[in-house]
């Protein structure tokens, strides 16, 4: 059938200068044209489906150029996306590693809590004063230091797997920065609490703001995971992108070769 007879197989209509024909997969016949406007109103119809990306007609998977690389999705997987797997893993690791932190600080003569200070009395009711007298005081300062620590290498990782996966860096950084940096203050409020309250002698006042910041820490943190999956899913979906036409070719190289041979789609950066 030649092409200028030809009509559109989804509208019936004929091809014009301001919505040309594509002959997008293996399709031949009444189906073999489709104007490039009903195909993609089609496809964005059926975006969570198999038709997204591959003629329903004819199994050919579409040829895709993208105006930018697609992002990779789910970089951060399992405990990372919800709220309680985030206090699960947390919490486990802190309440194990935090005893230990403990008992090592306790054999070097509370090395931690004198580094915080600089290794100067900061008043003579000062955090080592609490520290060393009470049972509950350095408990929860050893569970809030070692949630501190944990937030900064979770921030890190964050930052490391965002450097590694993600391929527009600079649009990635402009979405996400405002999140990431209210993230990481919310992370540091234990040294910056610190001194302020406990630095000044308001050491119980310290403890019990750095506590709070414990609780609320993997809500943050999920948040900011939160940020990044809807971004990346954004970059995807507003990624410019062009149907291109199936060639003949390709047709022969699956005929030589007698064995289904998946297009992959083109990127071009
Ligand atoms: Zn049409
Ligand atoms: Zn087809």
């Amino acid at each position: 059938m030649s092409k200028d007879i030809s009509e559109c197989r989804i509208c019936f209509d004929i091809e014009t200068n301001d919505d040309k024909f594509i002959s997008p997969c293996r399709c031949k016949g009444t189906s073999k044209y489709v104007h490039k406007s009903c195909l993609n109103s089609w496809r964005n119809f059926n975006r969570e489906s198999i038709a997204w990306t591959t003629c329903m007609e004819c199994g050919t998977k579409y040829k895709i150029k993208y105006k930018y690389p697609i992002e990779k999705k789910k970089i951060f997987k399992g405990c990372c996306n919800n709220v309680t797997g985030n206090y699960l893993l947390k919490y486990s690791v802190c309440l194990v590693v935090s005893g230990f932190i403990w008992n090592v600080d306790y054999h070097n003569d509370y090395l931690a809590v004198k580094m915080l200070n600089f290794f100067q009395p900061s008043t003579s009711y000062d955090l080592l004063y609490y520290v060393k007298q009470n049972d509950l005081c350095p408990q929860l300062f050893y569970f809030s230091y070692t949630m501190f620590l944990q937030s900064i290498i979770y921030h890190l990782y964050f930052v490391a797997k965002c450097y590694y996966n993600v391929k527009r860096k600079s649009y990635y950084i402009y979405k996400i920065k405002d999140t990431f940096c209210g993230s990481l203050i919310f992370s540091t409020q234990f040294l910056v609490l610190y001194y302020i309250f406990a630095f000044n002698g308001f050491v119980l006042l310290y403890l019990n703001l750095i506590t709070f910041l414990s609780m609320v820490e993997p809500i943050g943190y999920y948040k900011l995971i939160k940020k990044h999956n809807k971004i990346i899913i954004e970059m995807n979906e507003n990624n410019i992108e062009e149907i291109l036409p199936y060639h003949n070719i390709i047709d022969n190289i699956i005929d030589n070769n007698n064995n289904m041979l998946e297009l992959e789609n083109i990127i071009i950066d």
